[in-house]
């Protein structure tokens, strides 16, 4: 009570402070992401006017995440908190709850047009009686360079109407990543087109993969759904292996955020050799290979690529 009585006395004390000495003593706005994509996002349109707390990091699986004391503590303390939205952190009510944070809760995927789960899974989860509802929502939108943009958009317009100030640093530097972010659409596009298209058929863990086949014309399947919470059943796997082999799928990749034994028991049944990492929902490590997001489609398309190619 007390603490909040002098946070209100210091944000009346700060906001009636003429324009220029307010900036000079502004602090950097507390940025809380709920996971390692939107961090690199947020840095991008930020820059160091803001402060970014991370609460799935680098490899992280933000479908089964278990919030830690310190998650809430940043979230009581931000000023504006950046989520994907669609359910896919599935953990969030509760941290919300749990923190009491005012700060504004801001979806990254409004705007955003959503599509729905892949069919296989829904006419598995009818024959396995499986807890599954009908016309899920994908939540991996960002796997859409076009959606990124959208992601990029939502950010800015949240960081400036949180820091009235930084508002033109805000969109220069979002107009900026967003040039950088149609020229790695433009790679993505081009390395597609240069895998023939009876063999542009794939295997990863699970259906995080959806937004990035609508858009650039890759197939995948996977053994599990869209999220990675409940595990592939044997109706699901002895699916997929059938329309393996129906379909023809050029390659089978593990991905970061998820267990490599599944996908090496499909290998292993179907003979299709494992062709790499994928990352799926979180980047790697900074000394990984996808340690922003431009460097995480580089790479997945690139992986991709080099498997069914073989270069
Ligand atoms: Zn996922």
């Amino acid at each position: 009570m007390l603490k909040s009585l002098r946070l209100a006395a210091l944000v009346s004390v700060i906001t009636s402070l003429p324009f220029g000495l307010a900036s000079a003593f502004a602090e950097p706005l507390k940025v809380v992401a709920s996971f390692s994509i939107i961090e690199d996002f947020a840095k991008n349109v930020g820059g160091d006017r803001i402060e970014v707390t991370t609460l799935v990091g680098p490899d992280g699986d933000a479908h089964v995440y278990e919030p830690k004391p310190t998650d809430a503590m940043a979230m009581s303390k931000a000023d504006v908190v950046l989520v994907n939205g669609l359910h896919f952190e599935g953990f969030l009510q509760r941290l919300v709850e749990a923190s009491a944070t005012k700060a504004s809760i801001v979806e990254l995927t409004k705007g955003v047009e959503p599509i729905k789960m892949k069919e296989e899974h829904e006419h598995a989860a009818d024959d396995s009686h499986a807890d599954h509802h009908h016309g899920d929502i994908d939540p991996h939108a960002f796997q859409s360079i076009a959606n990124a943009k959208i992601y990029v958009k939502n950010i800015a317009d949240a960081f400036c109407a949180a820091d009235k100030e930084g508002c033109d640093a805000y969109k220069a530097n979002a107009a900026a990543y967003t040039q950088k972010l149609t020229e790695t659409e433009k790679d993505v596009k081009a390395a597609v087109a240069s895998i023939p298209e009876d063999k542009r058929t794939i295997i990863t863990s699970h259906d995080a993969f959806g937004y990035f086949e609508h858009e650039y014309g890759l197939t995948f399947l996977a053994p599990e759904g869209i999220s990675t919470e409940a595990e592939a059943s044997a109706a699901d796997v002895a699916a997929l292996i059938k329309q393996v082999r129906e379909d023809k799928a050029s390659a089978v990749f593990v991905e970061n955020i998820t267990n490599a034994r599944l996908i090496e028991q499909i290998a292993s049944e179907t003979g299709l050799k494992v062709g790499g990492t994928l990352y799926s929902d979180a980047l790697s490590p900074a000394d990984g290979p996808a340690s922003t997001y431009i460097d995480m489609m580089h790479h997945n398309v690139d992986t991709i690529k080099g498997a069914i190619l073989g270069s």
